[in-house]
């Protein structure tokens, strides 16, 4: 059977070359980054080579570059990492965030810190008038993600960072879903922590950062040695940060022509579902979005169900809502977006990458039609 994969916004297959450049590092050069002797040093040098080549694509420091275990490790240890030690006074995020943030938010609620979530537009975007008059002399921490993983709606993170010059705050953000279509420069972006998974950008699983500015005043949160500045101690792996550094180095390179391909591709998608499958609309901005994904709610009918039959045609894509044991909750993006809970059941993401073809493309438009007929056909309306 066909197999299209459209679900890049969850993982993305490791790029070749990637694949090539760390083949050495498994069983050859293996060593130990923390031993003197040859076979250590030769991982130190490759560990400090990719953090150069990441900081030079980053704008920033090479000590800046904190390696952690993924993106969500990282959103962890900035946000435990700058509350820690200081007054438990407010902090700010907005209310469409990975659970990476909003659930470590969540945790310092109940430890006492006092947390706002920011309200967001139907389309996805912050209310930066909300932003401001939630600000105030006692916040100490403000998180917003650079653009959203379910429906691709970006944040102005300039515009959000501007309202902060001399205030006495840490700014976070999650970029985990933009590496490859949104600027990284951090210099740029005024933001003091930064977040980065590999497997989202072409690298491999287990390896992600964070950026932390020179100067920041961030704390530990786990112990065990001195590695990466101690912010995450255990024996660095050298296979995975050089196929991170790698994957960075393409991506960011062919952002511009495989941006627009991509969004090329993205577009003619969803058109054909807006054209051919009535009662349905996209969710998320309709310009300020992510090439890659499109997110749309098919009425009347359940995510789970399109995505299954979506799978039993060869396409893999993601639907919004958690409809596990235990969890009926649609997605809290959708929600927080105002769509109301029976049509938030009926999203599906599609999110499109370097692999991509028209021909896919065209094979999803061919099937999914029929789906969603079939589907409305068979449940009774829920809205
Ligand atoms: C994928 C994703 C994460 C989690 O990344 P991991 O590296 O898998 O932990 C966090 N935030 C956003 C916005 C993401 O898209």
């Amino acid at each position: 059977m066909k197999k299209v994969y459209l679900d890049y916004a969850a993982t993305t297959p490791v790029l070749p070359e990637v694949v090539e450049v760390m083949a050495p590092f498994w069983s050859q050069s293996f060593g130990n980054a923390s031993s003197l002797h040859s076979f250590g040093r030769e991982a130190r040098i490759a560990i400090d080579q990719s953090r150069e080549k990441i900081a030079g694509i980053l704008n920033c420091l090479p000590e800046e570059i904190i390696f952690t275990p993924s993106a969500t490790t990282a959103d962890n240890l900035a946000i435990l990492g700058a509350v820690k030690n200081r007054p438990k006074n407010s902090l700010i995020t907005s209310s469409i965030e990975h659970h990476g943030v909003l659930d470590t938010f969540k945790y310092l609620e109940k430890q006492g810190y006092q947390v706002d979530y920011l309200p967001v537009d139907q389309q996805g975007k912050v209310e930066l008038s909300v932003l401001k008059k939630t600000l105030t002399g006692q916040t100490i921490l403000v998180s917003i993600m650079y653009a959203n993983n379910e429906v691709g709606t970006i944040q102005p993170i300039k515009e959000i960072t501007s309202l902060f010059k001399n205030k006495n705050l840490l700014f976070h953000t999650d970029a985990a879903a933009t590496a490859g279509f949104l600027d990284l420069n951090v210099q740029n972006l005024g933001v003091d922590l930064l977040s980065l998974g590999a497997h989202k950008f072409g690298g491999p699983k287990g390896i992600g950062l964070f950026y932390v500015k020179k100067g920041t005043k961030l704390s530990p949160v786990i112990f065990g040695g001195h590695h990466e500045n101690g912010f995450w101690p255990g024996t660095e792996s050298p296979g995975l940060i050089v196929g991170m550094a790698k994957a960075l180095e393409i991506t960011t390179n062919q952002n511009q022509q495989n941006s627009q391909r991509i969004r090329t591709l993205r577009d003619k998608l969803i058109t054909g579902v807006l054209e051919n499958i009535p009662e349905t609309f996209l969710t998320g901005h309709p310009k300020e979005r992510l090439p890659d994904i499109a997110s749309f709610v098919f009425k009347g009918v359940e995510g789970e169900a399109i995505l299954l039959r979506l799978d039993a045609q060869g396409i893999a894509v993601s639907s919004g809502s958690a409809c596990t044991a235990g969890d009926l909750r649609p997605s809290h993006v959708l929600l927080s977006m105002g769509i109301p809970q029976e049509q938030a059941h009926g999203s599906i993401r599609f999110s499109l990458g370097g692999q991509t073809t028209e021909e896919e493309i065209d094979y999803v438009l061919e099937k999914l039609p029929k789906i969603i007929a079939d589907l409305r056909q068979m449940t009774p309306r829920m809205d």
